[in-house]
């Protein structure tokens, strides 16, 4: 498995220092002073088990007359052309600048993979920055310290989906997505407010599915719907990623999956989306829409990207279509819920809605879903109400005592949302077995209400 990775950003964020880092040898300059002219560097990278070429455009900073902004644009777009994934590095110091803003540009017109990372972000220092970054409208940014070699785990998990995503297309050029991420167990530690977005920012949807199962209808119709209260064109903007739209009053960023497959059709690809296009979708999301046909639902491909977009952590809404050519509605829901439960347990609780796309009903049902499962995404619950809850439901049925070492649940606190993500301190947490992890989990869904979401819950012994 191989792929390139370019790492592009306006001058001075750390591009470099990664760079290195990454590559493990002292390569590249690292200096703040105006120096010697350099040009597109290669490495070759190692990120724990993964091996890959990292492609680095520092060395403009010496470039000071007007030439500058131009240089910058040709060098990164040539390392996006050369490269499968781009890390957009902006300083969590600083925040986002104009220049940043120049980038993001770039690599949207490009259509380039990219992951956001804020450095410069041990510590508490990024926190501002990994706030402003949402509104580059590039997904959740991840936070790192080059220097100090902080949040490279984060950066793997983004980069190891991706990278089989490239792994299986080269292979096969087959459109199933295939994954197998491992529990995000690394992310726990992260600061819980380290991703708190903007109140502006958008809410950030994906509409997921196989193909004809009416996703382009749907968006499209979600977007006419907007039109019809803002008049023609106003307030859609259209870019290479996203449509941004106000729906029934939310603002939202809807990926584009038309759009995308337009462009696929006319460099005579595949009509479908590929592996990396979906895995794309479900990054890019904070609520992923898994589109189902009423007359084949829950095949293969749904169940894979469903439990994609699990895995990494976004808010989900299972959203029937072609409701119109339903007769026998009732059974036929009863028959859905039953394949739900049975096909997708790791998604209990989420909320299944009805829709047609062509006509438009539902979608109001559909918009009150996803607000519902953003929210809950969001959410967190105060250390008190969790361990009261803890206490009786340690109370209602104990853990148990492999080998006769009772285990004890001493307490528990949420360490992060989006998705929600908690510890509980226990004896012997090695031992619990999974029946009595889901006990909990199942039990902090039903009390808390938190349909639609992921929830974590790590184990953590104590002393
Ligand atoms: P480039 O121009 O984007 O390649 O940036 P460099 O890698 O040359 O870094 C610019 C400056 O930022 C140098 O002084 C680095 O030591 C510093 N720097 C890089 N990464 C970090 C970091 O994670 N934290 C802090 N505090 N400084 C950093
Ligand atoms: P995509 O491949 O997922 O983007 O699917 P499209 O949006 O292109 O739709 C595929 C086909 O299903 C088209 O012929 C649509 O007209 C049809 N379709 C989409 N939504 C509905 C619906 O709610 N009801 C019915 N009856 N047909 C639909």
């Amino acid at each position: 498995m191989s792929f390139t990775l370019a790492i592009v950003g306006r001058p001075n964020v750390g591009k470099s220092t990664l760079f290195n880092r990454l590559v493990g040898k002292r390569l590249a300059l690292v200096d703040d002073q105006p120096g010697v002219t350099r040009d597109l560097r290669e490495g070759d990278a190692k990120l724990f088990d993964l091996r890959f070429t990292v492609i680095d455009t520092a060395g403009l900073e010496e470039v000071t007359d007007d030439s500058l902004q131009g240089r910058m644009r040709r060098l990164t777009e040539r390392a996006v052309e050369m490269a499968d994934i781009c890390l957009f590095l902006i300083d969590g110091r600083v925040g986002v600048t104009p220049s940043d803003e120049v980038f993001a540009d770039i690599l949207r017109k490009k259509n380039a993979h990219v992951i956001l990372g804020v450095n410069k972000a041990e510590g508490r220092a990024g926190d501002g920055g990994a706030i402003e970054a949402w509104s580059l409208g590039l997904g959740e940014p991840v936070r790192m310290s080059a220097e100090h070699g902080e949040g490279l785990d984060d950066l793997y998990h983004m980069l190891r989906p991706l990278a089989e995503g490239y792994a299986e297309r080269a292979a096969a050029d087959a459109p199933v997505v295939d994954v197998d991420v491992p529990e995000d167990e690394a992310d726990l530690e992260a600061d819980p407010d380290a991703h708190k977005p903007s109140l502006k920012h958008p809410l950030q949807i994906a509409v997921i599915g196989r193909p004809n199962a009416g996703k382009s209808t749907l968006i499209n119709k979600i977007i006419r719907e907007d039109r019809l209260l803002t008049g023609p064109e106003a307030g859609i903007t259209r870019d290479a990623i996203s449509v941004r739209a106000d729906w029934l009053g939310t603002p939202i960023r809807i990926f584009d999956t038309a759009g995308m497959r337009k462009k696929a059709r006319i460099s005579d690809k595949l009509e479908k989306l590929s592996v990396a296009d979906g895995l794309r979708a479900v990054r890019f999301a904070e609520v992923v829409v898994v589109l189902l046909d009423v007359e084949i639902p829950f095949e293969q491909q749904d169940l894979r990207i469903a439990d994609f977009a699990e895995t990494e952590g976004r808010a989900v809404v299972i959203a029937v279509n072609k409701w119109d050519l339903e007769d026998e509605k009732q059974e036929k829901l009863a028959e859905l819920k039953e394949m739900f439960d049975r096909l997708l347990p790791q998604l209990r609780g989420a909320p299944l809605v009805t829709v047609s796309a062509k006509t438009g009903r539902g979608l109001d049902r559909l918009h009150a879903a996803i607000l519902k499962a953003h929210d809950v995404w969001n959410r967190r619950i105060t250390t008190a109400r969790l361990n009261t809850w803890l206490g009786a439901m340690v109370e209602a049925h104990p853990p148990p005592a492999p080998g006769g070492r009772r285990i004890k649940l001493r307490y528990m606190t949420q360490v992060k949302t989006r998705p929600p993500g908690f510890v509980v301190m226990c004896s012997h947490p090695d031992d619990m077995p999974d029946s009595y992890r889901r006990y909990l989990v199942n039990g902090l869904r039903d009390h808390f209400d938190m349909p639609g979401t992921p929830i974590r819950l790590t184990l953590r012994g104590q002393g």
